[in-house]
């Protein structure tokens, strides 16, 4: 293994949001500079970064000056396109390795790699027609969720069917654009927790405490931690996760979506190679955030311990929703984070905030 990046060394980060701010921030206090590459001029991680390169994320000048210009690479959002990724793996340290890229960017590879690893998804099959559709959801028992496997995100790109007559499958590939499906079984889960977890260059792996999420609008809503699940079930949610970057030779911060149904069992949704808005809580209610768990796994640096020392309660501000934050900040125990974003356009992630409270029991 290659000795720790020394401070003052730049960290290359691809792609400009919220995700690539806070991982900006984070290297930062541990003595980083970091440059992005983003396409889009004032992002908010090149309002916090040393530089920015503001061109697409697959200009070969663009990757070759990215490259010169840092240590290593890492990426805050799965469309990176593998090509990129793997042409600054060519010159430079990439991590997570652009091999997790691949398999979580496409909804079936990455559910069979899962399930090649012994881990449990939702049934799913690949559908290229209206018939591919209709042999599926009988399968399923005329019920089901249609995705598109690649560059879906946020509930995008789905259609959920459930047994009844107004369920027509004429025309419905057409519909969602012609493009490659995959159609999973419906999951009848009682709640959705996800797992933050982290891989050292020295392949030592830490997992947070799993939270509890829920969607509005296909948009994360919350993350609460603890989940109320029993602790059997997080801790499997917590090997499966920590089994996965095992599998996937990974180094840095994963996100892994769970179903959890009525009698315990875990079910993998999905994988987010990346940093995730359901670890925002960890910035205030761990004492190592998962932006800096990232930093030191792919810097290779000693991983934190990703201990809690309180429960807590985080929430998206979407949209207006920004407009709580002068009240959010007269309460105590309340940490708010705004992403720098200018205009409130419905459904943008504007910031978030976590309420702290001392842990139960
Ligand atoms: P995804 O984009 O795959 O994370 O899906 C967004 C949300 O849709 C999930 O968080 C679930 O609430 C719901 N969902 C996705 N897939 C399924 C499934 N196979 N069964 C039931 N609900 C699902």
């Amino acid at each position: 293994m290659s000795a720790p990046l020394a401070p003052g060394e730049t960290i290359g980060i691809v792609g400009g949001g919220q995700l690539g701010r806070m991982l900006a921030m984070a290297a930062a206090r541990l003595g980083y500079r970091t440059a992005i590459l983003e396409p889009e001029a004032d992002c908010p991680a090149a309002q916090v970064a040393n530089r920015q390169i503001a061109a697409a994320y697959d200009d070969p000048g663009a990757l070759a000056e990215l490259a010169r210009l840092c240590a290593v690479v890492t990426y805050e959002f799965e469309n990176v396109p593998v090509a990129a990724a793997e042409r600054l793996a060519a010159a430079v340290p990439v991590f997570p390795p652009p091999r997790a890229l691949e398999v979580a960017q496409d909804r079936l590879t990455e559910k069979a790699a899962i399930n090649a690893m012994g881990i449990g998804t939702a049934r799913f099959v690949a559908v290229d027609s209206d018939e591919d559709l209709a042999a599926g959801l009988a399968a399923f028992g005329g019920e089901g969720v249609l995705k598109t496997r690649r560059l879906g995100y946020d509930g995008k790109g789905q259609r959920v069917f459930r047994r009844g007559p107004e369920d027509q499958v004429q025309g419905v590939f057409a519909a969602m654009g012609s493009v490659p499906l995959i159609l999973e079984a419906l999951v009848p889960f009682a709640r959705e927790i996800s797992v933050i977890a982290a891989r050292g260059r020295d392949g030592k792996t830490v997992a947070y405490d799993p939270a509890e999420n829920v969607h509005r609008d296909g948009i994360l809503h919350t993350s609460t931690v603890p989940a109320a699940a029993a602790p059997e079930t997080l801790a499997a949610a917590r090997e499966a996760a920590a089994a996965i970057l095992d599998g996937l030779g990974y180094v840095g911060v994963v996100g892994v979506e769970f179903f959890v149904l009525a009698d315990g069992e875990v079910l993998v949704n999905e994988i987010a190679p990346r940093v995730h808005n359901s670890g925002h809580w960890t910035e205030a209610a761990c004492a190592v955030s998962q932006f800096e768990q990232h930093i030191r796994a792919i810097a290779g640096l000693a991983l934190g311990d990703p201990a809690r020392h309180s429960d807590c309660v985080m929430e998206n501000l979407i949209g207006d929703a920004v407009a709580r934050v002068p009240q959010l900040l007269r309460e105590k125990d309340v940490v708010v984070h705004l992403y720098g974003k200018a205009e409130a356009r419905p459904g943008r992630k504007m910031g978030h905030f976590t309420r702290i409270m001392p842990p139960r029991g």
